[in-house]
């Protein structure tokens, strides 16, 4: 049976420009070596760097390349926290959002406990959106650093960032935004929404897992996270990874061609979805009613009347790869700190596109959780027309 994936929130694929810039430098030698071959890794990494900064409106000195999303987080909030509270005396204040990714909470919340920062969160509306001026209302004196998410990797709630950067602009309030979610499908303007800092994860919109963008303006103090060698302006030092980042730069440029093309495409998949799943007794959609607020890619619905354990059990049975809002390491589903937030009810279910989705995939989804609700719901998990999926356990 064909696996359909819906859990490109998740991880998307790699984009076929992506492979073949990670396939051309995965065997690169050093980028900081003087000799030849050196120097040609050293030109890939430049050339990413350089096209990433084109596509997202900033100068290449602006961008350093990090692990991942996490890791571009917590440079952000721990660097921008830390490199202020040398510079003064009074303990830094720092506002995030309630609905931040655990990349900005923790570290967020890590800080105030040591007592590196004062923390102030800021609560969502009940479809899981921040008020602007809530979070302007809550800066103060000593606030060094606002960050609210462009969009919420859950419900897909997109936030007015560029109200916060017009009115932040001229302060000395470093503005941060995690733009994970939103760059495959909104895109990423730091021309017109000028920020101090914002986050990228390739593998959020078609690069390699374990690559990811910290972009840190300059003239914004950021202490380093990880001391050494001193590349990327040593503010991270390590050796460039060259065909990730390779990558990293062919998928930030092919996401932004297809950028138009893809919302075009999923546009009419997610409506046809979330009309679907909603037309059933007891299922509701989650987030932002106007399509304006949320992302194209992402369809949240709450369910009434099923075990969200056994949901995602059935569902990966049928082979289809959804998420269940958020499972702890036990494996069991536990209300996540976003629903909890939006005072949201039920059991949580999140679908999200990406390039590789189908109307196909939307019309398997639909059969499959027609089915698999209504079955959990009479009771009968076990006798569902879906044969097992061969990879489930
Ligand atoms: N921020 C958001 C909004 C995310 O959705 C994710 C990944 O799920 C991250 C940060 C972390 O990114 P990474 O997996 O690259 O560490």
């Amino acid at each position: 049976m064909m696996d359909t994936y819906l859990d490109h929130a998740a991880t998307t694929p790699p984009r076929p420009a992506a492979l073949a810039a990670l396939q051309q430098w995965i065997d690169a030698a050093n980028a900081s070596a003087a000799h030849a071959r050196g120097q040609q890794a050293r030109t890939a990494v430049e050339q990413a760097r350089e096209e990433i900064a084109r596509v997202v409106g900033c100068s290449p000195h602006d961008v350093v390349f990090t692990s991942g999303g996490t890791e571009a987080d917590n440079l952000a909030v721990k660097g921008i926290v830390w490199a202020a509270r040398d510079s003064r005396r009074a303990v830094p204040h720092v506002v995030v959002s309630a609905v931040e990714h655990a990349a900005v909470r923790e570290p967020a919340r890590w800080l105030a406990e040591r007592g590196d920062a004062r923390l102030t969160e800021i609560a969502p509306g009940p479809d899981g959106r921040i008020d602007p001026q809530q979070v302007l209302a809550a800066v103060e004196a000593d606030t060094v650093l606002v960050s609210v998410m462009t969009a919420n990797n859950e419900v897909g709630a997109v936030n007015d960032v560029a109200v916060l950067a017009q009115a932040l602009a001229d302060s000395s309030v470093a503005l941060h935004t995690d733009a994970v979610q939103a760059f495959a499908t909104r895109g990423v303007d730091l021309d017109t929404v000028p920020l101090d800092a914002l986050s990228l994860s390739a593998h959020k919109f078609g690069g390699p897992q374990g690559v990811g963008v910290a972009i840190l303006r300059r003239g914004r103090a950021v202490e380093s996270l990880a001391h050494g060698g001193g590349q990327d302006r040593g503010v991270r030092s390590g050796t460039f990874p060259a065909g990730l980042i390779a990558a990293c730069g062919a998928a930030v440029v092919a996401a932004d061609a297809d950028r138009d093309g893809l919302v075009e495409r999923l546009a009419p998949m997610s409506a046809r979805l979330a009309e679907g799943l909603t037309a059933l007794d007891g299922v509701r959609r989650t987030g932002p009613a106007d399509p304006a607020h949320r992302l194209v890619s992402h369809v949240h619905v709450m369910i009434d009347d099923v075990d969200p354990s056994a949901l995602v059990l059935e569902l990966d049975r049928a082979g289809l790869a959804a998420s269940s809002g958020s499972a702890c390491g036990s494996g069991a589903v536990r209300a996540s700190h976003v629903l909890q937030a939006m005072g949201a009810v039920g059991t949580p279910l999140r679908l999200t596109f990406g390039w590789t989705s189908t109307e196909a995939d939307v019309d398997r989804a639909l059969d499959v959780l027609t089915d698999v609700i209504a079955r959990l719901r009479a009771g009968d998990a076990a006798g569902l027309s879906f044969a097992p999926h061969p990879a489930s356990h």
